[in-house]
């Protein structure tokens, strides 16, 4: 059966997305079978994957409303190695129309049981709100991985989000753990960096993960070209990282 994570951090930018998909990439390279669930209207992990969100038959909005089956929705994307469940600005109106619905936290946990067993890895790269479009990642989770630039206001920021999980723990989801901070978007040339990623080390200890995803163009010129940055240039100190955290992120599971 397949570990499901979330990707989220409520702050915009910080490369949730970038994870999510080369994180995909990653684990795809480690001879994992991996679904990538792009819980954001933005679409972004659909379009980084290779998927055109203006021409989907359905998406996960259609999932989360009950109008189609999570077999229905997924589609494979052949460039980038896994299955997508795509999203659209559609997913937008979701927000209010589940608000009516009933086990509206639940619902994409319910609609994933079906085809879970078909893969090893399930990724949820969530939109950058602790909205009821993330509580439903949360809620299908076994775990959060959270990017995170290694930045002043970087700590400060992490509490809202580490109560959310502490109460989706308490209250809906008993499996939910952070399985790790992701430290993205690093230069090891800028002091400030240094000092809060020791901060962190010293906060959360293991919880940090061993890998470090340095600031690398290569992983911002991927998406253009509707690849992860892991396929657009293998070789890249970027998408070297993401397959290393390929590699943890499979460790990681086993001590689950
Ligand atoms: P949102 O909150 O809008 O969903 P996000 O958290 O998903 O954003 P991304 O879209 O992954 O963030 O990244 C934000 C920007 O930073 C993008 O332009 C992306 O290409 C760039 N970026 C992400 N990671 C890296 C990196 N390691 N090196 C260089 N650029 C990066
Ligand atoms: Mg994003």
């Amino acid at each position: 059966m397949a570990k499901t994570f979330c990707i989220a951090n409520q702050k915009g930018g910080v490369g949730k997305t970038t994870t999510a998909v080369n994180l995909a990439a990653g684990l795809v390279a480690q001879k994992q079978r991996v679904l990538l669930i792009d819980l954001d209207p933005q679409g972004n992990a659909t379009m980084g994957s290779g998927v055109d969100k203006a021409n989907l038959e359905n998406s996960v909005y259609q999932v989360l409303i009950g109008m189609a089956t999570a077999a229905q929705t997924v589609l494979y994307a052949p460039t980038a190695g896994y299955s997508v469940m795509p999203a659209n600005r559609d997913l937008a109106g979701a927000e209010v129309e589940l608000v009516d619905l009933e086990n509206r936290e639940m619902r994409l946990k319910l609609a994933l049981a079906e085809i879970e067993d078909q893969f090893d890895f399930i990724l949820i790269d969530c939109p950058p709100a602790l909205s009821l479009l993330t509580l439903n990642g949360l809620c299908a989770a076994d775990g959060v991985v959270v990017p995170m630039q290694c930045e002043y206001f970087a700590l400060e920021g992490l509490s809202d989000l580490v109560n959310t999980i502490k109460q989706v723990h308490a209250n809906l989801n008993p499996n939910l753990k952070i399985i790790g901070l992701l430290r993205v978007m690093f230069d090891a040339r800028v002091t400030l960096q240094q000092q809060v990623s020791e901060q962190l080390m010293t906060h959360f200890g293991n919880k940090v993960f061993k890998t470090i995803i340095p600031r690398n163009v290569r992983l911002a010129e991927a998406p253009s070209f509707g690849l992860p940055g892991v396929i657009f240039d293998k070789s890249a100190r970027g998408a070297q990282a993401y397959i290393e955290f390929g590699g943890e992120m499979v460790e990681r599971i086993k001590t689950m």
